[in-house]
């Protein structure tokens, strides 16, 4: 049976707090949809802008069930959300993406082998889930060169990883993390590429024009579309992740960040990560597309029709991380066109994302 769309008011739980849940909760808005948002951290910037603020633990079982009974849907926006809590919940309502999307993407040892199952090629990698697997790991190495070390759970941008180049380092680096692990071999890709793709709770998937993203101390710094690399290589990594999204039986948006590999590599393509939730390689979608990234996902999650991902602009998205986001008054006095997001977080620290600005200008290429 199909299931029944949202009815306008109906109310959207999201589980996480931060500005994702914050900008879905302003996309529901704009539908008619409410959302209730539950987050540990008191000053969770989502909060700010939901129609209710469920502030608790994801382990508190009688509360995750008081909300699932308050909300005809449920979401995420990070997807670190412990499986519990997501179970708890679909006992009550429905949860898009499912529970078993998180369970495969909050391990990276779990999305390699995933993607490997469905025949997508990534970075060479070993598990490392004890000592014992250390010697598998070290031959890797060998042959690679260089690898970095990736604590399997709950790393984001850049936290959790090492770079090592020699045995002992992969030793040492692996102690230090002290957590079951994954070793990859460093890729010598030439650009990095995203797609935001959408799932219609009917299967239908529409992606966006893939954006080429640029890191800095493993943090994205920006997003620019159209990408620099050729358009078979872009229309590959949509085919690739309508493929992942359709294994998943994924609902809503999701990210899934690529290595485009230079001319006469074997693969032209290694799926890096798979983010299930809106991203912020997919920011610029606001102000560049028909339908932005965030009400797409408000859209699906809700029986709703997907909106058009069409482009309209060429973008370019800046994040404001750490002190960065000092300069915003500057910002809105130089250039008066470009798009400015503030987060409301609390607290100017190095390397945490406090907003970002979007910046479009007439779309150049077809
Ligand atoms: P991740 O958190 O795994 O997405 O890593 C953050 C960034 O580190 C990526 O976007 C790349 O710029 C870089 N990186 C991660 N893994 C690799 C790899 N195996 N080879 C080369 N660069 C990598």
């Amino acid at each position: 049976m199909r299931p029944e769309p949202l009815q306008p008011g109906s109310t959207i739980g999201i589980f996480g707090g931060g500005q994702l849940g914050r900008f879905l909760a302003v996309a529901a808005a704009k539908l008619g949809l409410k959302t209730a948002i539950y987050a540990p951290e008191e000053d969770s910037p989502a909060f700010q802008v939901a129609s209710q603020k469920w502030q608790s633990s994801y382990a508190d079982e009688a509360r995750l069930v008081e909300f699932a009974k308050a909300c005809e849907v449920v979401t995420f926006e990070f997807e670190n959300v412990p499986a519990t809590a997501l179970e708890i919940a679909a006992r009550h309502t429905s949860v898009r993406p499912g529970a078993r999307t998180a369970e495969i993407t909050q391990d990276r040892i779990s999305e390699k082998r995933f993607l490997s199952a469905i025949g997508l090629p990534t970075a060479p990698f070993a598990a490392i889930e004890s000592e014992a697997d250390l010697a598998v790991a070290a031959a890797l190495l060998s042959e690679a060169g260089t690898g970095i070390l990736k604590s399997a759970r709950e790393g984001y941008d850049g936290k959790g990883q090492a770079r090592v180049s020699s045995e002992a380092q992969l030793r040492s680096a692996f102690a230090a993390l002290a957590a079951p692990c994954i070793l990859e071999g460093l890729v010598n890709f030439s650009t990095e590429i995203s797609v935001i793709a959408v799932r219609s709770l009917d299967g239908q998937v529409a992606c966006y024009d893939c954006p080429e993203n640029n890191h800095g101390g493993g943090i994205l710094r920006t997003s620019a579309v159209p990408a620099s690399c050729p358009e078979s290589q872009q229309a590959l990594a949509q085919d690739m992740t309508a493929c992942i999204a359709s294994a998943l039986d994924y609902c809503g948006v999701l990210g899934v960040e690529f290595f485009a590999m230079p001319q006469g590599s074997a693969a032209p393509l290694l799926v890096n990560e798979v983010a299930p939730r809106v991203h912020n390689s997919g920011h610029w979608t606001t102000e560049a597309c028909a339908i932005s990234q965030f009400e797409n996902h408000i859209r699906a999650i809700s029986g709703w029709p997907i909106g058009s991902v069409a482009r309209h602009s060429d973008a370019i998205m800046t994040n404001l991380i750490g002190e960065d986001v000092l300069g915003w008054r500057g910002i809105l006095e130089k250039n008066p066109d470009s798009s400015l997001y503030l987060y409301g977080k609390n607290g100017v620290r190095e390397g945490r994302k406090l907003g970002h600005v979007t910046q479009i200008s007439p779309r150049t290429k077809n």
